[in-house]
Order: structure tokens, then C-alpha cells, then sequence
């Protein structure tokens, strides 16, 4: 069969070029630039996250020594791999069971300054220690740009006139 027979159309010369002219061929290129390429894409800005009006590194790690801090099943799944041991002894080692049994929180142990502070606190260096693979309640804490603790602390480091002052509640 003739070449211009299968596509069903009639080739003829092009009126510019003089090459063998293919409407369907021609019509695709026209329809394509119906479109602008690229297409125009509108950027909308993203709010910028705000600012955190607390400063961690300056504080005594105050929320780290709150009594019960409440753990999912997957925060424990995220401890038991961070320290390779299999979920049953994570949740034995790294939790307890809440007053009524419902609900597992984080170990604790004495600490210098608080009453007690969660197991993976570094006591000389008032930091996390597994902070990789901290549960999701420290890291949404405090979810807000605020903390009432950071502000106390530095209301009272003014009255104290002392950087380092440690407010206890
Ligand atoms: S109490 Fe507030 S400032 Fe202190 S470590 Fe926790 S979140 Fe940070
Ligand atoms: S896991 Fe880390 S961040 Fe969470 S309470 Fe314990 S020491 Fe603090």
C-alpha cells in the first residue's frame, strides 16, 4: 500500500517548503503549540514556619522530667530498633504501665536537679540520648512557638540577674 494510503491522507507539496506535505503531520505540530511550552506555573509562597520563642539548648530540659510521658506502640517499635532488641523487651525496659494500666510511659530514674527525669536523659548534659529515635510526643513538645517553662525560666534568670539560674516549680 502506498505510504500516504495508510494514514488516510493525501500527501502534496508544502507551500513554503517545497517538501511533501502531511495535513495530519502539520495539524499535530499546530495543535502543540496551542500550549505554550513551558507551561506557566503560578508559585504559591508557603507560610513560613514560625519561629520558636524558647531555647532548648538554654534550658535544664524541664519537659524531660515530666512524670508521664505517654509512648505508642510505634515509638516503642522506634526504641526496640534504635537499640536492636525485639518490641517485648523495648516495652519492658523503656516503659511502664500507667496508674490505670491503659497506657505505657517512659522510665524514669532520679535526677540532680528535678525529682526524676526519663530514663534517656543525659543528667550532666541535660540532653536526650536517644533523640533519633525519640518518641513523637517529645518531638511535637511543645507545639507551639512558646514554652510556659523556657518563659518562667527566663523571667526569673532576670530577677535572679544570673544566666545560669535553674527555676525549680
Ligand atoms: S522545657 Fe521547653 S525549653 Fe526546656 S527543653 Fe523542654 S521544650 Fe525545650
Ligand atoms: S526520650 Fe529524650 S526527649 Fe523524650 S523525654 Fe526522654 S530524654 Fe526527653
Amino acid at each position: 500500500m502506498h505510504e500516504s494510503g495508510r494514514r488516510g491522507a493525501q500527501s502534496e507539496a508544502h507551500p513554503r517548503r517545497g517538501l511533501a506535505y502531511n495535513p495530519f503531520f502539520f495539524r499535530r505540530i499546530e495543535m502543540k503549540k496551542t500550549k505554550p511550552f513551558p507551561v506557566a506555573v503560578r508559585v504559591v509562597p508557603v507560610a513560613a514556619k514560625p519561629r520558636a520563642k524558647y531555647s532548648c539548648e538554654k534550658c535544664p530540659g524541664y519537659c524531660c522530667t515530666y512524670s508521664d510521658i505517654e509512648i505508642t506502640r510505634r515509638d516503642i517499635e522506634r526504641l526496640a530498633r534504635h537499640f536492636k532488641v525485639d518490641y517485648a523487651r523495648a516495652e519492658q525496659r523503656y516503659t511502664k504501665p500507667d496508674a490505670k494500666g491503659k497506657a505505657r510511659l517512659l522510665r524514669h530514674r532520679q535526677d540532680s536537679i528535678f525529682e526524676s527525669a526519663c530514663m534517656f536523659f543525659d543528667q550532666d548534659k541535660r540532653r536526650c540520648t536517644v533523640y533519633e529515635a525519640r518518641p513523637g510526643v517529645c518531638r511535637k513538645y511543645p507545639d507551639s512557638t512558646r514554652c510556659g517553662y523556657y518563659d518562667f525560666l527566663v523571667f526569673e534568670r532576670e530577677q535572679q540577674g544570673n544566666d545560669e539560674y535553674i527555676a525549680l516549680t
